[in-house]
């Protein structure tokens, strides 16, 4: 039943890519979170999805992350003629602001604000920075460009003007919108993109009202400014190279990855490192010794989750990019190397008493060699404590409520399980090593290490370690 791997798994769907059939595969292959990006799908599909994963939640009776995905101010093409155009490097082309052309000479951009923006001579980067124009002429509804670099352009490829300040807010119409229907179908995350400055993501916030949890795309330079205000008002980050590495210089990536993931582990907050992580995977059924290499650097650094985007999405070997980066992640953490450099990146305990106990836990959990840490989370904010502390053994995460157990699908090393508040410190201990040993992370004669708040059943009192062992049946 367990993982065997304490790096969690996420795995976008696309409208091709989610049967009943591919999602469980996907989820036998090792996915904890599913995303599902808006920019690709719409309000009934992600209904149909959803229900989807819910099923198969219940079926094999393990928690499973929903995260949606908002497009946010991101500018993308319209539809093209026949869904694709090779632009020549070279080519003179007409930007149209319509939803669509006919003619492989205009390429169709249905934003406003670009045209109200674009300058002459401003760089448009299409589909990740693959194919870039230059402008030589704007006007309010059309400009005129030239192909510096060449390639084929799909349709709905994302646009970046790194040239050009974009009067933008953080949420478009279509944002709350798709918001509005993920939170009244219930969801588990709500990535924002783009996020500029905190009060994108206070806003998004106040919007989402605690019905889900909220994760920060950190895509744009300007975000790197305010990186811990906006981690204060986040639930977790999401380094998202693709747009990340379009907007800043791509060899500065790297740094800015260590950096954020740093910063989320010291806050306790969950990060997800993404975007062409097993790209090659899209067409071949193995990956390059570098993409290897990428997914198994975010974990030795000790990244919450790694992500996989058009591999799943859209790709031809979906379920062969889910069980590679299984391997690779488990590889990695059973690597001689790996405890000393995730320890070596630890940041010391806040001065509470949840981060004191769970400095503890970490300890005794070493010297004893305990097989598994058990911990009481009603919130999860205790939950993620535990992860914070990267300890050697699995945790397992008991939670009376299956919102927390979701959410904490996409952090680092927790095992949630479902159950009932304990009804005294007996119960406590029954249930933890009951657990423990029900679940597959031990056996009976060897030891766990317990957490609870007393009083019980109060949310945030952790201040309780016991080591149990666990009994025979
Ligand atoms: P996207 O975000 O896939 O929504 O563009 C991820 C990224 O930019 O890396
Ligand atoms: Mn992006």
């Amino acid at each position: 039943m367990p993982r065997g791997r304490k790096t969690k798994i996420v795995a976008t769907l696309g409208p091709a890519s989610s049967s009943p059939e591919n999602i469980k595969a996907l989820f036998d292959a090792g996915v904890d979170v599913f995303r599902i990006n808006m920019s690709h799908n719409t309000p009934e599909l992600l209904k149909g999805v959803q229900a989807r994963i819910r099923t198969l939640e219940d079926s094999v009776k393990r928690p499973i992350g929903i995260l949606v995905d908002l497009q946010g101010p991101k500018i993308r093409l319209g539809e093209l003629p026949g869904g694709s155009v090779d632009l020549k490097e070279g080519a003179r082309i007409r930007l149209v602001r319509e939803p669509r052309s006919d003619d492989p000479a205009a390429l169709p951009i249905p934003h406003a604000e670009v045209f109200a923006a674009l300058k002459q001579k401003h760089c448009l980067l299409i589909d990740d920075g693959k194919v870039r124009l230059r402008t030589w002429a704007s006007k309010p509804d059309s400009a005129e460009a030239v192909v510096e670099l060449g390639g084929v352009i799909t349709d709905r490829k994302g646009v970046n003007l790194p040239d050009t300040l974009l009067p933008l807010s953080a949420m478009t119409d279509k944002d709350r919108r798709d918001l509005h229907a993920a939170l009244d179908i219930g969801v588990d995350w709500v990535a924002l993109s783009f996020v500029q400055r905190p009060d994108d993501v206070a806003e998004l916030r106040k919007l989402v009202a605690g019905r889900a949890a909220v994760l920060a795309k950190i895509e744009k330079p300007k975000a790197l400014e305010f990186l811990p205000d906006i981690l204060e008002l986040s639930d977790a980050l999401m380094v998202a190279r693709g747009d990340l590495g379009v907007e800043l210089p791509i060899e500065t990536v790297p740094g800015r990855q260590k950096e954020i993931t740093r910063l989320a582990r010291k806050m306790g907050k969950p990060v997800v490192v993404a975007t062409q992580m097993l790209e090659s995977m899209i067409e071949s059924p193995s990956p390059t010794r570098a993409e290897v290499s990428d997914v198994a650097t975010a974990v030795f650094d000790g990244a919450d989750a790694v992500m996989l985007s058009a591999e799943t999405a859209t790709g031809k070997h979906p379920v062969e990019a889910v069980a590679m980066m299984n391997k690779i992640a488990a590889a990695a953490e059973s690597d001689p190397l790996y405890q000393s450099l995730i320890d070596a990146a630890r940041p010391p305990p806040e001065e509470t008493t949840a981060d004191a106990i769970m400095d503890a836990v970490h300890q005794v959990t070493h010297t004893i060699h305990a097989r598994a840490i058990v911990t009481w989370t009603k919130t999860g904010s205790t939950g993620l404590r535990a992860s914070r502390e990267r300890p050697e053994a699995p945790i397992v995460a008991l939670t009376p409520m299956i919102e927390t157990a979701r959410r904490l699908s996409i952090a680092w090393g927790l095992h949630c399980v479902l159950t009932e508040d304990a009804h005294d410190l007996d119960d406590v201990v029954e249930r933890a090593t009951e657990m423990a040993r029900r679940e597959g992370f031990a056996i009976p004669g060897e030891r766990i290490v317990i957490t609870a708040g007393v009083p019980l059943g109060t949310s945030g009192s952790t201040n309780l370690l016991r080591v149990a062992f666990v009994g025979g049946r």
